[in-house]
């Protein structure tokens, strides 16, 4: 994970960053406000850890700036003050979660795993189905060293296909999710879809293979004999 810290305490702000980097994560450290606020605009982090009172800005003007710019990487913040006062005004500028100082350094571990997973179910990047990567960003079709680009349909087609891998998806449900139940695709258009899919996913050399299960629909499947082939 890319993690930024600010902390104006210097001794802890290292302290942080040894350990968090000790944990495989990129970490950057800045000890003010106006360079986390800026830091925090400039970079795609996963988590922020910002310290309350910072020369500069203060941790709640900058988690208010962030969401206010549409930022929405979770913020744990750090504060000396254990009131209640402090605490609620840092939920309501936006922050996610909350630590008072001191605190152990196990749980500042945990907080941010807890805080990184909740991130993980929203932003979901790839499908993966035995060799074969599908990047729902760019629509790329991955295999090994090999991808191609999917175009629209093909994507919307294979992002079924893969995200209901263990059962078997009919035509009808691809044409009412991908053309629209109301719409004059039929069958022909699915199987012309699938045949494209089917000569992308040869040429990267996969082992997976579209199946058609007769008169019931598609399902990905693993051809172990095209491996020993290979
Ligand atoms: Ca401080």
């Amino acid at each position: 994970m890319r993690i930024l810290i600010v902390e104006d305490e210097i001794n802890l702000a290292e302290a942080l960053s040894r350990l968090l980097e000790a944990q495989h994560n990129l970490v950057d450290t800045v000890y003010n406000g106006t360079d986390g606020l800026a830091y925090a605009l400039s970079m795609q982090y996963d988590i922020i850890v910002l310290d309350v009172m910072l020369p500069g800005k203060d941790g709640y003007e900058i988690v208010r700036s962030l969401r206010a710019a549409h930022v929405q990487t979770p913020v744990l913040m750090l504060t000396a003050k254990d009131d209640l006062k402090s605490k609620i005004a840092g939920l309501d500028s936006g922050a996610d979660d909350y630590m008072v100082k001191p605190f152990e350094p196990e749980e500042l571990i945990a907080r941010i795993r807890a805080l990184s997973r909740r991130q993980g179910n929203i932003v979901l990047e790839e499908l993966c189905f035995d060799d074969l990567i599908l990047n729902l960003s760019t629509y790329d079709l991955i295999c090994k060293d090999k991808s191609v680009r999917l175009g629209f349909k093909e994507f919307g087609v294979l992002k079924i296909l893969m995200s209901n891998s263990r059962i078997i998806t009919s035509k009808e449900e691809l044409i009412s999710k991908i053309w629209g139940i109301d719409s004059n695709a039929e069958d022909n258009n699915v199987e012309a879809y699938i045949s494209l899919l089917r000569k992308k996913i040869c040429y990267l050399n996969s082992r997976v293979i579209i199946s058609t299960i007769r008169k019931v629909g598609y399902r990905l499947e693993i051809s172990y004999d095209k491996e020993t082939e290979k």
